[in-house]
């Protein structure tokens, strides 16, 4: 089992990766808890046991559950069953379940412990790790959320064997996203080791930076285009996948601007399709339309904000040439 920590202060945590790590609930509870209350989905087929008196709630699939009603629901359910501060939110899930759960363990009672047990890969190396909770509005993705940090997280890679291949690649394709943030050698680890390597380095940028005031948004390396293409719809891309083409795409941008040379683009390529992922923006996405979308991300404060690989590592970047922005999209096109 390795062993990690997410180094903020007072509210440091661990993290554990490895088979079996679920097992490992009991002993990584806020000490003297009394009831846990576990939240997960019907579909995950994954039991734990808390070791103390629980409950299972489910909660629905998909982005669709994503949503406020939820989170009312939930407190609801945890009101009638009595739920203190003395108790604690055990989440068992992908990154629906923590960042729903999460975000009632945020606002109950103003606050109380929740411990993630991430399920899929995607939760395992991203959502699971580093405090960002929240839910959909009509309006948008996310947009009604709370920085809550859990108590521990912990990754059981044994519940990977169970998830459905598309799942698994969309988790790939935020893994590839960690081999350009600093994780030498990710492709050849073994799946404990290479979870872990994501974790340690999301661990790193978030003790660094929690709250997002800059450094933070590395994360969203490949993000952009990845945003647009989601946001446009209709396409057979998961969220990973997507990131998968913008990791390339983002190489493009950036050798156009000079920061990074040929090889550094074949990397990104080499690295991407090593995980089978998709180097290509689907067929038939009208390029103007999507830098058009490029303007509008969330996490577009002036203009476009590109997060880009350069001499310094990845590092935000403003990009004001639209001409160069199309003219490495027309370098992702999957040939005709
Ligand atoms: P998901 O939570 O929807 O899970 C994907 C599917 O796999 C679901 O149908 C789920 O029921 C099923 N599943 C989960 N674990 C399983 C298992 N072990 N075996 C079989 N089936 C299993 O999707 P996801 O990709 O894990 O998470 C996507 C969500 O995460 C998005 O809403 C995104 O906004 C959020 N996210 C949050 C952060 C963050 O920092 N908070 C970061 C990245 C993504």
């Amino acid at each position: 089992m390795i062993e990690l920590q997410v180094p903020l202060g007072e509210r440091s945590y661990p993290v554990l990766v490895g088979a079996g790590a679920r097992h490992r609930l009991l002993e990584l509870l806020p000490v003297g808890v009394r009831r846990a209350a576990v939240v997960t989905q019907e579909a995950i087929g994954w039991d734990v046991d808390p070791g103390v008196e629980h409950q299972v709630f489910t909660i629905g699939e998909g982005e669709d559950a994503k949503h406020l009603g939820t989170v009312e629901d939930l407190c609801r359910d945890l009101a009638q069953w009595g739920f203190t501060r003395g108790d604690v939110v055990v989440a068992v899930g992908g990154g629906v379940v923590t960042d729903v759960a999460g975000f009632v363990a945020a606002v109950y009672h103003r606050g109380v412990p929740v411990v993630h047990v991430p399920t899929t890969l995607l939760g395992q190396v991203d959502a699971a790790i580093g405090g960002k909770t929240g839910v959909n509005l009509p309006e948008g993705k996310n947009l009604v959320g709370a920085y809550w940090q859990p108590s521990a997280v912990l990754c059981d890679t044994e519940v990977l064997g169970t998830l459905p291949p598309r799942e698994y690649r969309s988790g790939l394709g935020e893994m590839a996203k960690y081999a350009f943030l600093g994780v030498d050698r990710l492709p050849d680890l073994p799946l404990d080791e290479a979870v872990a390597a994501c974790v340690r380095c999301k661990a790193d940028v978030v003790a660094s930076d929690e709250r997002e005031g800059g450094r933070r948004a590395i994360l969203n390396y490949g993000h952009t285009l990845a945003h647009a293409i989601e946001t446009e719809g209709g396409y057979d891309l998961r969220h990973g996948e997507a990131v998968a083409v913008g990791l390339v795409y983002a190489a493009e941008v950036a050798r156009r601007l000079r920061r990074i040379d040929d090889d550094r683009v074949a990397e990104h390529r080499r690295v991407v399709a090593g995980y089978d992922l998709p180097l290509a923006v689907p067929a038939g996405l009208d390029p103007q339309r999507l830098v058009d979308l490029f303007s509008r991300d969330k996490k577009a404060v002036r203009g476009v904000t590109f997060v880009l690989d350069g001499p310094d590592g990845v590092e935000p970047v403003a990009v004001a040439d639209r001409a160069l922005l199309l003219d490495a999209l027309e370098a992702c096109r999957a040939p005709t």
